[in-house]
């Protein structure tokens, strides 16, 4: 009897001993590290700041204080929560009464109440929002037009121009913080929108400026296209832009299939290459349109497609398409550089140009390539021949011109008048 309970003491005995050793062990070798300081390095004006503390090491408490000169300031106290290791805390530098300038951050953590470890960070404050001055703005822009700006901030910073949900990006074109850009507008942008200036500084602080530009109307035509008449051409069409496997998907799935997830599909793509543009200007003069072309097609017009007498499908047009004889030249719109030339789904055969600044011009269901990617191209050159690859009924040549990725209509790009007057105040001082 006596044994089995002296077996039992030294059972609980070790028993306890584990738990005391494990507890050293994590107290003294396994030392909580704290995640997120990085944060710290910039103070702005308002910054929200979540440190995570990993391996939790039985830390119960964290502190933050800022040090300036002799000045010293609490940022944040308080709990270490028990399920996600995790403080969250707003610094505001300007309200604690920490002036521009650095400052040493210290992030402390307790466990059992007295053993403290200490995280050190330098920090810069600078509580000032970037100013901005609009050396250039149109007074008014299309739905579906373009417009472009020339401002000058007071000190480096990411800019960007905003249209709804649409951001534009800005290049900077010279040192003393004169930035540029160049935005699109959508066509069915209420002419209520408010077009924003965007300038965030290096510290995070964000100043946020209205443009004063305002949206006027465009009037864009309805058409209707009736798929029954040429439902072979169309089933041809969108079977093999399908690929494949897709026999027994009937005409009108296939169709919705192709005109609205592979549309989007493939404007992503052109969104993504639309990124590519350099900060440089490629182009002069007013854009080309293909000679002795016959318009078929407008910039904006909203298409509805039928089929045996029902409204199947929906898209916006966001292109011309010119027509001339078939396999006609293509020439280059402008001088640039090439940044696509290959299949593009629905628009078959493309190329896209770049002009530089965001600006690019896209030309689509083209037989083959005269250029390729990396290619160099003078205005009037040209670089490939129409055809009807892709989603096209037709011989033609869609043409569009984008900007960071965008459609807008190239009406406005074909008019030198509209060049002289809203684009080249863009590039003057
Ligand atoms: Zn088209």
């Amino acid at each position: 009897m006596s044994g089995v309970r002296r077996l039992i003491r030294t059972i609980v005995f070790l028993g306890l001993l584990g738990v005391i050793g494990f507890t050293l062990y994590n107290v003294f070798f396994y030392k909580p590290k704290v995640i997120g300081l990085e944060q710290l390095e910039k103070l702005p004006k308002v910054k929200d700041v979540t440190l995570t503390v990993t391996p939790r090491s039985y830390v119960d408490l964290v502190e933050v204080k800022a040090f300036q000169g002799p000045k010293e300031v609490l940022l944040f106290r308080g709990r270490l929560p028990e399920r996600t290791n995790e403080v969250t805390f707003r610094v505001e530098p300007q309200v604690l009464g920490l002036r521009n300038g650095p400052a040493r951050v210290l992030v402390e953590v307790r466990r059992f109440f007295l053993f403290r470890e200490g995280f050190e960070v330098q920090a810069t404050v600078d509580v000032d929002p970037p100013r901005i001055r609009i050396i250039y703005a149109p007074y008014r822009v299309l739905q579906g037009g373009s417009g472009g700006i020339r401002v000058k901030a007071s000190e480096e910073v990411d800019l960007f121009v905003e249209v709804g949900k649409r951001r534009f990006r800005s290049f900077k074109v010279s040192e003393d913080n004169t930035y540029i850009a160049f935005f699109g507008v959508p066509v069915d942008a209420s002419p209520r929108e408010v077009i924003k200036v965007v300038a965030v500084d290096e510290a995070g602080n964000r100043t946020v400026v209205p443009l004063g530009t305002g949206i006027r109307r465009n009037r864009f035509r309805r058409v209707t296209i009736d798929l029954s008449r040429r439902e072979n051409l169309v089933r041809t069409k969108i079977y093999s832009l399908l690929g494949g496997n897709l026999e027994n998907m009937d005409f009108v799935t296939a169709f919705k299939e192709v005109n609205e997830k592979l549309r989007k599909r493939d404007e992503e793509r052109i969104r993504e290459i639309g990124k590519r543009s350099k900060p440089q200007r490629f182009w002069r003069g007013r854009f080309l349109q293909m000679r002795g072309a016959k318009v078929l097609s407008y910039f904006g017009e909203r298409r509805r497609y039928v089929y045996k007498g029902k409204v199947i499908s929906r898209s916006w047009h966001l292109g011309y398409d010119l027509a001339s004889v078939r396999n006609s030249e293509v020439p280059a719109a402008n001088s640039g550089e090439v940044v696509f030339a290959g299949d593009l789904g629905i628009y078959g055969n493309t190329v896209i140009i770049d002009h530089g600044f965001g600006i690019m011009s896209l030309y689509a269901h083209l037989a083959d390539f005269r250029v390729k990617e990396g290619d160099f191209v003078k205005k009037g050159q040209i670089i490939g021949v129409t055809d009807m690859t892709g989603l096209a009924f037709g011989d033609h040549l869609h043409f569009t011109v984008l900007i960071d990725g965008y459609e807008v209509t190239p009406l406005e790009w074909w008019d030198p008048r509209w060049i002289r007057t809203r684009i080249e105040p863009v590039f003057s001082d």
